[in-house]
């Protein structure tokens, strides 16, 4: 028997586990632990609630998930309650999928005011993250602003602006919806430091933007490089570029704005105590295709500023990192122990992205410990005998089952969720 810890239970770890288990059968163990007690990582606390295709992969998760080689154990902190290198005394092979959730920080004055939240708080937020259910972001002025010129901008600025009507048949929790139902917001200004021919969002999501009930999107014609120059582009970034032009030609004729404003690098926030304004400079491209900035500046008016500049890993005692990600090659961090996903390669990519991922390195391991070999590790029953030791207790979220309420609507009885464990109940396992 073999053993393995996948350490983050979102697409990438779900993915290697697949991986494993096809590779291993009925000869390895797969533990997928997690410090929070639900998995699905990314696809339940990233995915907008209104993208609900691309939310319908965790039902493959769940196939994983009923393998019987296959467990989910919630609530366990690598790095706190155990550490990465007790855990490769325990397990033939540890793989490190936890993902990107710090958001990345602008580094201008103001950052730290009231009113600014980082992406991944405010997405957080409306997905039923446990860590950001009193976000309370403020809602409550005309203006707010979102920075950045990714998918996270789009999917922060589209939450902003739909009516309640529109998030029918989405899985936004309940306190998201009531707040953004009571919104004031009627204009979502986008800021992107470099310009259309800059952008990180893809058609299908800028597509979104041009039929909202409630919400139209301007952007000044100014913006645009002349059309010739648009042939030079690749067929996706020539598309979403086609939409932003369609937007160019659209007037203000409903009540909410997405204005996206390009060449416009925020330099600070001001505000009595809270976020009033944004401070954004005027930028052109340099040679390199860099935003450098022209020294003249101007307010945009935002009580809200969400920032969606990307994100970065967390660091874990001991293993090697920089650039906000683990130092590895092709997924290998050390011997026996590799990394997947955004914490492999950095936030980039779909989520299908991640399975040639975790497949690449499944290969890894099961070339270097040929399926049907057997190692003497203690796997599970050693991890569970070093938890009770510490007397390690599922504290940090006890109130699972109501994350799984407020996202889903209610929770699925008889779903392979049944399976899933927190850390105290598998430790009642023990010998078992
Ligand atoms: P992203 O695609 O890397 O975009 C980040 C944006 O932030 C870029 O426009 C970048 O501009 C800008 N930025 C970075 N630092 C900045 C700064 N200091 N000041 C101003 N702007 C700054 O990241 P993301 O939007 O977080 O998305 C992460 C990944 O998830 C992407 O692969 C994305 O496609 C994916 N995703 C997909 C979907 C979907 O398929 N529906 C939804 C959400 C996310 P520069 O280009 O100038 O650096």
């Amino acid at each position: 028997m073999r053993h393995f810890a996948v350490v983050g239970s979102g697409p990438a770890g779900f993915y290697t586990a697949e991986a494993l288990e096809r590779a291993y059968g009925e000869s390895a163990r797969i533990d997928i632990l997690d410090r929070y007690p639900v998995p699905y990582g990314l696809i339940r606390f990233g995915v907008a609630p209104d993208h609900q295709s691309l939310k319908a992969v965790a039902k493959r998760y769940d196939k994983v998930a009923e393998s019987a080689g296959v467990d989910f154990i919630g609530n366990i902190t690598i790095g706190r309650d155990v550490s990465v290198a007790e855990l490769l005394d325990l397990y033939d092979a540890v793989i490190l999928a936890t993902g990107a959730p710090h958001d990345r920080k602008l580094g201008i004055p103001g950052e730290d005011l009231p009113g600014v939240v980082g992406s991944a708080e405010f997405v957080g937020w409306y997905n039923g993250h446990p860590d950001f259910a009193d976000l309370d972001p403020p809602l409550g002025g005309p203006h707010a602003a979102v920075i950045g010129a990714g998918n996270v901008a789009l999917d922060c600025a589209r939450i902003l602006s739909k009516t309640r009507h529109e998030f029918e048949g989405s899985d936004i929790v309940g306190h998201a919806l009531e707040a953004l139902d009571q919104s004031a917001i009627r204009t979502v200004t986008i800021l992107g430091r470099r310009g259309p021919h800059q952008v990180a969002m893809t058609p299908k999501e800028l597509g979104e933007l041009g039929h909202l009930e409630a919400a139209v999107p301007l952007i000044e014609p100014a913006d645009f490089p002349p059309q010739e120059a648009d042939e030079a582009l690749e067929p996706g970034l020539r598309k979403s570029v086609s939409l932003l032009r369609g937007f160019a030609d659209l007037e203000a004729t409903k009540a909410k704005q997405i204005v996206f404003d390009f060449f416009a690098k925020p330099v600070a926030i001001e505000g009595d105590g809270r976020a009033e304004r944004i401070i954004v400079e005027r930028t052109l491209l340099d040679d390199s295709g860099a935003a450098r900035g022209t020294g003249e500046t101007y307010a945009v008016p935002a009580s809200l500023v969400v920032t969606a500049i990307g994100y970065s890993t967390s660091p874990i005692a001991d293993v090697p990192f920089a650039g906000g990600k683990f130092v590895n090659e092709a997924g290998r961090i050390a011997e026996r122990l590799y990394a997947v996903g955004w914490a492999r390669r950095g936030p980039t990519g779909t989520i299908g992205t991640n399975r040639p991922d975790g497949y690449e390195v499944a290969d890894q391991v099961a070339a270097a410990m040929v399926p049907g070999s057997d190692s003497d590790r203690a796997g599970a029953e050693g991890l569970k005998r070093l938890l009770a030791e510490r007397g390690v207790m599922a504290t940090d979220y006890d109130d699972w089952r109501k994350i799984e309420e407020t996202e889903t609507g209610q929770a699925r009885p008889g779903s392979p969720r049944e399976k899933f464990v927190r850390v105290e109940d598998w430790l009642r396992t023990l010998g078992r």
